[in-house]
């Protein structure tokens, strides 16, 4: 269990900058990916250096958030759930290891079963 409510974090240069609360729902350790509750994110500085693709995994469309400024990838998602990586919510400081896999999650970001 991590006792950081809140955290904040940043893109690279520092323009865009978001407030996290809690945890991630879902990790894959081996993906090196987590997920959260779109809600549990929230912009708090930067909105105009937001950037905002569409990107394709498959037959997934997903929406990219990255910073104009410096090409930080902050966020991907899809139907109300972001996608970041693991090695972003540990710059967090956020502690990972008792958290599960979803395999709902996994596929609807477009990622393949294990084993595939
Ligand atoms: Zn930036």
């Amino acid at each position: 269990m991590s006792n950081n409510l809140y955290a904040r974090a940043e893109c690279g240069c520092g323009a865009v900058a978001l407030l996290v609360a809690g945890e991630p729902e879902a990790i894959d350790t081996r993906l090196g990916l987590a997920w959260w509750p779109e809600t549990a994110l929230q912009l708090t500085q930067g909105a105009d250096w937001l950037e905002l693709t569409d990107e394709w995994r498959g037959e997934h469309r997903l929406r990219v958030e990255s910073c104009r400024r410096c090409g930080d990838r902050l966020m991907v998602s899809r139907d109300g759930w972001v996608e970041t990586t693991l090695e972003w919510v540990e710059r967090l400081g956020l502690e990972v290891s008792s958290l599960s896999t979803s395999q709902a999650l996994r596929e609807d970001f477009g990622h393949e079963r294990p084993g595939d």
